[in-house]
């Protein structure tokens, strides 16, 4: 997400954040005087499940830092211990309950405070919305209440998240925005988690320790979508790897087919690449090939589909697009490379303005070699070839 300092944010951004942050404030001021002192009951029950959320948030966090891993998504663990203490717990000792993720974000030493207190505010309201359908001073007990009440704390905090998202960087992408959808399965797995747990508690407070190992394999599970991502994308560049690229091909190319639409297929290769690390090093060569795959993404059109297909060499499909539109689409990647200025600094550390980049380009298209992606790979790496016989700097097709 970047930096999220809060004097940056956007007026509408700000003025949405400070209220939620107030609206939260002022709910726990309105819990903590208007409930009475919890019993002795009550107090032993909310220490076993603060110390359970507690040890699973410490050892979690621990392991995280020992394996210098990036957590994304703590949020589950939260859910099952606040969803236990929605059940079991006066209000006031629900605000204490609410530490949990605030001690998340000292643990995991966030960048960005305000936007871990605004989701923190988010938190705290969602909790207590869900606790005023559930039954404020009494809970009730009956699977529709705590359906609707679980809803209400992910539907809520989720629109108040997304909003403040959405009011700080409208342009972002719907995933960055809804988040993943396997995030919607593992609340509900997190909100079941949870439900065992206060009737286990309600039995045997003690009982609440067995719920630790789950609910640290349900943070686990958090981060399948980033273990996805990387497994799919080339780190250095960000751009699709070539197995992910060729899925995403076939995909595209068998409805096409089913269309009859044109695709073309550009095969493109930095020339003499090999001089760019012979003459500034390969940290040079990297930082090149980054600025290239960043200006590959920027001159096509959102579905087009931009891989690094080996070293040096980039692969575009074009989905609805014939031979004559491909040919202008290479020609303006030819160009735009040409005009690529990239900073990079040498094995001497003295940054040069690396500006003599070019690149070659084989073009394909199903108009005349049908919708096999062997074939259009075969093809396009041929005119690919042709392109670099006839000197480089230049657009072939198959
Ligand atoms: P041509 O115009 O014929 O394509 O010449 P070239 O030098 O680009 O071709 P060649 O295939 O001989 O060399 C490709 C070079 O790309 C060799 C390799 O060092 C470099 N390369 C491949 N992958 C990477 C990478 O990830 N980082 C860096 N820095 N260089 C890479
Ligand atoms: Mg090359
Ligand atoms: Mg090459």
């Amino acid at each position: 997400m970047g930096e999220w300092p809060l004097w940056k944010l956007r007026p509408a951004a700000l003025c949405y954040v400070l209220l939620v942050q107030f609206a939260a404030a002022l709910t726990i001021y309105v819990v903590v005087v208007t409930t009475d002192p919890p019993t002795g009951w009550e107090l032993y029950r909310f220490g076993m499940l603060a110390l359970t959320g507690g040890a699973v948030i410490i050892g979690t966090s621990l392991s995280i830092q020992l394996r210098e891993g990036v957590r994304r998504n703590p949020w589950t663990i939260h859910i099952c211990y606040l969803v236990a203490g929605l059940l079991l717990l006066p209000p006031n000792l629900l605000v204490l309950l609410l530490l949990g993720p605030a001690l998340h974000g000292v643990l995991d030493v966030r960048e960005e405070p305000h936007r871990w207190m605004f989701i923190n505010a988010a938190t705290v309201l969602a909790t207590f919305a869900a606790r005023l359908v559930l039954g404020w001073h009494t809970p009730r007990w009956t699977l529709l209440a705590l359906l609707a009440s679980c809803t209400v704390l992910l539907l809520l905090r989720a629109v108040l998240v997304s909003v403040g998202l959405w009011l700080r960087s409208p342009q972002a992408s719907r995933s960055e925005i809804l988040g993943d959808p396997i995030d919607v399965l593992l609340g509900v797995v997190a909100v079941s988690l949870g439900a065992l747990l206060a009737v286990a508690v309600q039995y045997d407070p003690v009982s609440a320790l067995l719920a630790a190992p789950p609910m640290a394999l349900l943070d686990l599970a958090g981060q399948l979508p980033q273990w996805r991502r990387s497994a799919q994308r080339d780190a250095k560049t960000g751009l699709m790897n070539a197995v992910h690229w060729e899925k995403f091909a076939r995909t595209e190319l068998v409805r096409a087919r089913s269309r009859k639409a044109p695709v073309s297929v550009l095969l493109l290769d930095l020339d003499h690449f090999k001089r760019v690390n012979d003459e500034l090093g390969h940290l040079a060569g990297d930082a090149a090939l980054a600025s290239v795959a960043l200006m590959l993404r920027g001159s096509v059109r959102k579905g087009d589909l931009v891989g690094r297909f080996g070293g040096e060499e980039f692969v575009v499909l074009l989905p609805e697009t014939d031979t004559a539109a491909a040919w202008e689409v290479a020609h303006r990647i030819r160009r735009s490379t040409a005009a690529l200025s990239v900073p990079a600094r040498d094995t001497a550390g003295v940054t040069h303005e690396l500006d003599n980049l070019t690149i070659s380009i084989g073009v394909a298209c199903t108009g005349t070699l049908g919708y096999e992606l062997g074939d259009l790979l075969v093809a396009a790496d041929a005119a690919l070839l042709a392109a670099k016989a006839g000197g480089r700097n230049a657009v072939s097709m198959a």
